[in-house]
């Protein structure tokens, strides 16, 4: 039947809705066009109606109307996913949490903050108090906590203190329900997992508690090679350092860093590039080692000097944003995610290098998972076809590297969630209807005419 959405707007009343079909469209997106593949798909989807509610309560009257009408819901942060996460696919009612932003508690290693706090915005609150987020991704400007813990994985500190999901760096939450009176639950560090980079599938997370760390003065650098095979390996040694504390390392291809406008002149011309968050009492390290590695550090800046010099923050040149700055010059290009099989193994991502073609072009991120130093490859990939992407996967494959696919929208297809049913027995429990984006996951359409019970029995076999 069809929905009457003006009276489902006069129903939300009093939460602010937006109603103008340019800016529900807008709201409708997300970054999924790094992909052809998902741009193809998902540049049609467009939902019908956005609320901002201002608070958990305005929360969970929209939640409580979308129960009753048996409306699709999709909770939407700042829309900086680049999966299509925050698309919706059958339309309905966009949820933008961007108004519930308040921080409500710092103390010693912790920070409280509602969903919709954009991260800049907390780490700002942190510094002013001698703390930091313990990891960030570089969207912070404009990305939410809420949108971070249910859409991310890792980022900037992840070479220190790990990814989103290791113990300790997710405290608590909470989240509310999707029922004829929903219920906001706490889950501890533990059960918080099972929402963590869930997509927004279980549940509509209302408030955050995350770990934080101290707070120090950190030297943008760029150093750069003439070999990447050098560029990577003293990435390597500097993630593995234990003398120098490091909050970022990236290693970028030269080829790439010729899309970076901004740096010119600052950098020596036709060098690959290394990038790192490095504080100011370990820079005598930080220049002897790369000197050992056979580079030069080309620039090292606190944020005051780089704001002088008009160069953007280092960050800006690593994770996604690599990619984004040549995107800006060229939408023919894409990326592509793989965990190197030996991180430390420098021959090894040289080899690939050589082996995967000239329409690949590496930049890898170092972080730690589990204690120990991973690397993942972000490389630039010009852009063919589906056929030819699947190849170059395979190449990598045959090369001892993993894939986490960047051009699938299902929550199954990048990695954390594969076959993991737990997760869906909590879907089950907080969105019985199943009406959280809806679409997103394969898994969910096996199971959901069982009870939470029988999901969770299915997780244990
Ligand atoms: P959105 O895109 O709005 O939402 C993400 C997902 O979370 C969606 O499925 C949405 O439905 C769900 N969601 C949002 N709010 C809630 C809520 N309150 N309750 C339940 N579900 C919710 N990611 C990283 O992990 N690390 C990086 O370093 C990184 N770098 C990036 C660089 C660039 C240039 C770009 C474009 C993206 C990058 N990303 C990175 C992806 C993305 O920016 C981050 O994951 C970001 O934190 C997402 O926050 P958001 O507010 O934009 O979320």
């Amino acid at each position: 039947k069809q929905t009457d959405w003006r009276g489902i707007a006069a129903e939300l009343a009093p939460v602010e809705v937006i109603e103008e079909p340019v800016l529900i469209k807008k709201r409708s997106r997300d970054f999924f066009w790094y992909s052809p593949i998902l741009n193809a798909q998902l540049k049609k989807c467009f939902g019908d109606l956005v609320a901002r509610p201002a608070t958990s309560g305005e929360l969970a009257q929209c939640l409580a109307v979308a129960y009753a009408h048996d409306l699709p819901v999709v909770l939407r942060g700042g829309g900086t996913g680049n999966y299509g996460q925050a698309v919706p696919l059958q339309g309905g009612l966009i949820i933008e949490t961007t108004a519930m932003n308040r921080i409500l508690e710092i103390g010693e290693g912790f920070v409280r903050v509602e969903a919709g706090a954009l991260m800049a915005d907390i780490n700002a609150a942190l510094i002013a108090r001698g703390w930091e987020m313990a990891m960030f991704p570089s969207t912070q400007d404009i990305a939410t906590i809420g949108g971070f813990v249910a859409g991310g994985s890792a980022g900037i500190g992840s070479i220190a203190n790990g990814a989103l999901r290791e113990k300790g760096n997710i405290i608590s939450l909470k989240a509310l329900s999707v029922e004829e009176a929903p219920q906001e639950r706490v889950f501890d560090a533990e059960e918080a997992l099972q929402l963590h980079h869930a997509w927004g599938l279980n549940g509509a997370i209302t408030e955050v508690t995350l770990r934080t760390v101290p707070t120090r003065d950190w030297i943008g650098c760029m150093a750069t090679f003439d070999s990447y095979r050098d560029c990577y390996a003293a990435g390597y040694a500097l993630a593995q350092s234990e003398a120098i504390g490091r909050k970022l390392c990236s290693t970028v291809e030269a080829r790439i860093v010729d899309y970076f406008p901004r740096l010119e002149g600052h950098l020596t011309k036709g060098r690959h590039l290394l990038v790192a968050l490095v504080p100011r009492e370990d820079m005598e390290a930080f220049h002897a080692l790369i000197t050992a590695q056979g580079g030069t550090v080309d620039l090292a800046l606190d944020d005051t000097e780089r704001r002088a010099k008009g160069i953007p923050h280092v960050f800006e040149f690593a994770y996604n944003h690599t990619t984004l700055q040549v995107l800006k010059a060229d939408r023919t290009a894409t990326y592509q995610q793989y965990g190197v099989g030996d991180p430390s193994d420098a021959e090894a991502v040289a080899r690939l290098g050589a082996a995967v073609g000239e329409d690949v072009w590496q930049h890898h991120e170092f972080a730690r998972v589990d204690g120990r130093i991973v690397a993942f490859d972000l490389p630039i990939i010009w852009f063919t076809d589906e056929t030819r992407l699947r190849q170059i996967d395979d190449t990598y494959r045959a090369h001892g590297f993993s894939v986490a696919d960047a051009h699938t929208y299902h929550v199954e297809g990048g990695g954390l969630k594969n076959a993991d049913y737990r997760h869906l027995a909590w879907k089950k429990r907080m969105d019985p209807k199943g009406l959280l984006n809806p679409g997103k996951s394969r898994a969910w359409e096996m199971v959901r005419h069982l009870s939470a019970d029988d999901i969770e029995a299915k997780a244990k076999d």
